[in-house]
């Protein structure tokens, strides 16, 4: 009986709510859209990324409160394998939006490197966040100083469609080195490998990443792995001929480990979408991200300096959704 009783409401409200029978003050009158934000592993700071926006959204929406804006977005950021697979699903229009590094944000607009021949001119900027350096973790009695040490070495890659797996695979390429040169090259995924690290089933892992990261912590405080400094010829090389790559510093202290600063190169995690999401979506996500700022920064210590001028600007090198530049220019920022 009870089972019956309950389909029985659900069917009402369906009916109910296809015949427009609530009133336009009503909270139910509200059309729901949902979003879907890609992110990244579930220990990484995409993740966070991703609850912070949508945290934000459902704030500014606040239904049943006076002030809130009836927008009507549900919102859900899914962990998911990293940036090109966030920029691969955004295309099919299985996710609205994902989190990318910028250097994989321009190579899949601008159809190169691992995007050869699938540009995505759809691909759509709208602000960027943190910082990510590219870090090489090693364990702690690895004896690995240098890219140069990875040789013979058993080496996590990463995961396919994770934004490190494409940058490690770019550094290898400017340093020659072959999988092969590796006693094994792994694909662990970025909540597994300072896991396997600890355990001595891996020496070393590439990861790219905001700084300070619980899932490197894991690795560096928790047992005693190290973070190498990548600043030779090879890296200045790919920061010089590339828009998107930059040097970065790991300061001294951020984790047990880093006894002094870590000089290495990294990129931009970029928050993006689809020229095909709708322009009053992109445009309520970025005002919900921008109004509430303050709140943004405190969501994590990799959001601590966020700051409006650069986030429109640094990273992006696809064009920016129209959604995002209506409230950019509402705010006077273009
Ligand atoms: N940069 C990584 C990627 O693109 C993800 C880092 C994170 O989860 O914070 O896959």
């Amino acid at each position: 009986m009870k089972r019956i009783a309950v389909s029985t409401f659900a069917l009402a409200l369906t009916t109910a709510l296809g015949a427009g029978v609530f009133t336009a003050d009503s909270a139910f009158a509200q059309e729901k859209r949902f979003i879907a934000i890609g992110t990244g592993g579930p220990t990484g700071v995409y993740f966070v990324v991703g609850q912070s926006v949508c945290r934000l959204v459902h704030k500014e929406a606040a239904e049943g409160r006076k002030k809130g804006r009836k927008h009507g977005i549900r919102c859900a950021a899914p962990s998911t394998a990293g940036s090109t697979y966030n920029i691969g699903n955004i295309k099919a229009g299985e996710l609205d939006f994902g989190v990318a590094q910028s250097d994989w944000q321009f190579h899949a607009y601008n159809g190169s490197s691992k995007f050869k021949g699938k540009a995505f001119k759809k691909l759509r900027a709208v602000f960027s966040v943190h910082a990510e350096p590219y870090h090489i973790i090693v364990g702690k009695n690895s004896g690995i100083m240098s890219w140069g040490d990875l040789k013979g070495k058993r080496f996590n890659i990463g995961n396919p469609g994770s934004g490190q797996r494409g940058t490690t695979e770019v550094l290898m390429a400017a340093y020659g080195t072959k999988k092969s040169d590796f006693m094994i090259a792994t694909e662990l995924t970025s909540t597994e490998q300072s896991k396997a690290l600890c355990d001595g089933k891996i020496d070393a892992y590439g990861y790219t990443v905001g700084v300070p990261n619980a899932g490197v912590a894991v690795a560096t405080d928790g047992c005693g792995a190290k973070i190498i400094n990548l600043a030779t010829g090879i890296e200045k090389a790919l920061v010089d001929s590339n828009p998107y790559y930059a040097f970065a510093t790991i300061p001294k202290g951020t984790y047990k480990t880093t006894d002094s600063d870590v000089t290495t190169f990294g990129v931009m995690a970029t928050f993006v979408t689809s020229a095909d999401v709708p322009e009053d979506i992109v445009y309520e996500v970025t005002r919900a991200v921008f109004e509430n700022l303050d709140d943004f920064r405190k969501l994590h210590p990799a959001f601590k300096n966020l700051d409006p001028k650069k986030m429109i600007k640094d990273g992006l090198s696809a064009p920016l959704h129209r959604g995002a530049i209506k409230y950019y220019k509402e705010k006077g920022w273009m």
